[in-house]
C-alpha cells in the first residue's frame, strides 16, 4: 500500500519516534509500505514521521545509487543486495567525529529542495530488524549520510536544522512557500 508523504511543516515532523517494541507482522507490514513509497517517490530513505507515525522505524535503500560508501554488518560485508533495503527500528548513531564531509542534501518532505550539510562520515549505528534481531552496522559516505538524515527525523530532527545560516537564508523564500502550501492542503483537507 502507497503511503502518504507528510510535507515540512506538519507537526508530526517535529515529534519525536515512540520505541517499537511489538516486532509483529504489522510493523513488517508497515516497513515494506515505507519502502514501496519511498522507491515509487524517488528517495533513498524515509523515516516514520514523513509517513504520519511517530515511532522509531526508517527504511534506506541505495542500491540505485552510484556512489562509494563502505559498511560492515555484525563484522561481515554482506553484498549491498542482501542488506538493501534495510529497516532500522529504534536505531542509535554514535558518531566518529572527523572527518565531517559536506554533501546536498534533499528530503521527501521538502519537495525540490536542497542544501548543504556538514555531517561525520562515519558512524556506527546499533539497531533492530523487523524481527527484533539487534545488529550493528559501521559505515561511511552515503550511507552514513543517509542514515544520519533518517535518524534525525525519528528524534525530531530535519536537515535545515543542520544547514548554516548563509545556506537557510538562500531557502528562506522556498521554505516559507512550501510551508504554506502544506498549511493551505491541510485547509482544504478539513
Ligand atoms: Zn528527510
Amino acid at each position: 500500500m502507497l503511503l502518504q508523504i507528510v510535507h515540512y511543516n506538519e507537526p508530526i515532523l517535529r515529534k519525536k519516534g515512540e520505541k517499537i517494541a511489538a516486532f509483529d507482522s504489522e510493523l513488517a507490514q508497515l516497513a515494506e509500505d515505507m519502502v514501496g513509497t519511498m522507491h515509487v517517490a524517488g528517495g533513498i530513505g524515509l523515516a516514520a514521521q514523513q509517513v504520519g507515525r511517530a515511532i522509531q522505524l526508517c527504511v534506506v535503500d541505495l542500491r540505485q545509487a552510484q556512489v562509494d560508501y563502505t559498511w560492515q554488518l555484525d563484522g561481515k560485508k554482506p553484498p549491498k543486495e542482501l542488506i538493501m533495503p534495510l529497516a532500522l527500528i529504534n536505531p542509535a548513531v554514535a558518531a566518529i567525529h572527523e572527518p565531517t564531509t559536506v554533501s546536498d542534501e534533499g528530503c521527501l518532505s521538502f519537495p525540490e529542495i536542497r542544501g548543504d550539510v556538514i555531517r561525520p562520515d562515519r558512524i556506527r549505528v546499533q539497531y533492530r530488524d523487523v524481527q527484533g534481531h539487534p545488529h550493528t552496522l559501521d559505515c561511511t559516505g552515503l550511507l552514513s549520510r543517509c542514515i544520519q538524515h533518517e535518524v534525525d527525523h525519528l528524534n525530531g530532527v530535519l536537515f535545515i536544522d543542520r544547514m548554516d545560516k548563509k545556506t537557510l537564508a538562500e531557502l528562506d523564500p522556498a521554505l516559507k512557500a512550501l510551508k504554506k502550501q502544506t498549511r493551505d492542503a491541510r485547509k482544504k483537507a478539513g
